[in-house]
């Protein structure tokens, strides 16, 4: 799993925010950044993806991009001639590369002009997890950018309210603007309509069964797995057991579906030892209501999640 693709954990009243906030003048910062992220995208529209071109590097004041094999990691930004060259590493996907350079872009916002080495915040950490935040909602606002996104989703039927019947047109949305389909997730249900729901991405493989192809969970639910060192069961690669798979789904809508209890387990932090046990040995949970959607061999549950419950270590069972 490509780390960059999944919102790291962000603490809203950690100081670093609220001094960005006071630095750039923004009281709103997270508004501040789509529309950034939009006024960049803005011209380098093709058809619904949006492209890096020049006119989005010279926005940032980027005069270079590299890309080569040798980049440590995923990429990287630094000083040059008064402005700022992006590294990006080559072996990355089509989909990765473009969320990072985006990213990348995001890094010009919160640095002083040409320098790597002065944050718009003196409070801001070398890799400081605020940043890393802003910067990844950067990347979702500049390659999903709001109003040509909510645009295309309402001419699809999308209801802010119940982004829940809308889970279908995650892969299209993806397909359309270039994006993964779980920072598609991520951008639809928690940017744009505030939601707290977990996305899980299914995958039917040859043998007939399915497995977890990617899970999308809130932020507050990561920082609390990241904080108890715990690890959310619903990782990719785990076997969902036929009799929990819902039989109900459709493809070109959403389905109101009751789906068995323990996954809801799947989405709560847990202990290594209790990851590590296939579903079927998780403790009895009863029924919730999801919605849940089946295209092309893959299946996009979502599952509500009530305040306080999802981020609980042991819920009841
Ligand atoms: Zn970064």
């Amino acid at each position: 799993m490509n780390s960059r693709d999944l919102d790291t954990p962000f603490d809203r009243t950690s100081p670093v925010f609220a001094d960005l906030e006071s630095k750039l003048g923004m009281p709103d910062l997270l508004a501040w950044i789509d529309d950034e992220a939009l006024l960049t995208a803005r011209g380098s529209i093709k058809s619904t993806a949006v492209e890096v071109t020049a006119s989005v590097l010279a926005r940032h004041n980027v005069n270079a991009l590299f890309f080569s094999l040798d980049v440590p990691g995923q990429a990287y930004i630094t000083e040059r001639e008064g402005g700022f060259a992006i590294y990006v590493n080559s072996g990355l996907p089509e989909l990765a590369r473009r969320f990072t350079i985006g990213h990348e872009l995001g890094h010009t916002l919160f640095l002083e002009r040409g320098d790597c080495s002065r944050g718009r915040s003196p409070l801001q950490r070398h890799n400081d997890p605020v940043v890393e935040y802003l910067c990844n909602r950067f990347a979702a606002g500049f390659l999903l950018p709001r109003a040509p996104l909510e645009r295309w989703l309402y001419q699809n039927g999308f209801d802010p309210g119940y982004p829940e019947r809308s889970v279908h047109l995650l892969p299209r949305v993806a397909r359309l603007f270039r994006v993964a389909p779980q920072a598609v997730a991520r951008r639809v249900f928690y940017h744009l309509a505030a939601k707290r729901y977990a996305i899980v991405s299914l995958r039917q493989r040859p043998e007939k069964d399915w497995v977890v192809s990617w899970c999308a969970v809130p932020g507050d639910v990561q920082q609390m797995a990241a904080d108890l060192r715990f690890a959310l069961p619903f990782r990719s690669g785990r076997v969902i057991p036929q009799e929990y798979v819902p039989v109900t789904a459709s493809t070109f809508a959403s389905d109101r579906t009751s789906l068995h209890g323990l996954w809801w387990r799947g989405v709560t932090p847990k202990s290594p030892r209790e990851t590590r046990k296939p579903m079927k040995q998780w403790p009895y949970a009863q029924r919730r209501t999801a919605w849940v959607s089946r295209i092309n061999g893959r299946m996009y549950v979502a599952m509500p999640l009530s305040e306080g419950e999802s981020g609980s270590p042991t819920p009841v069972a």
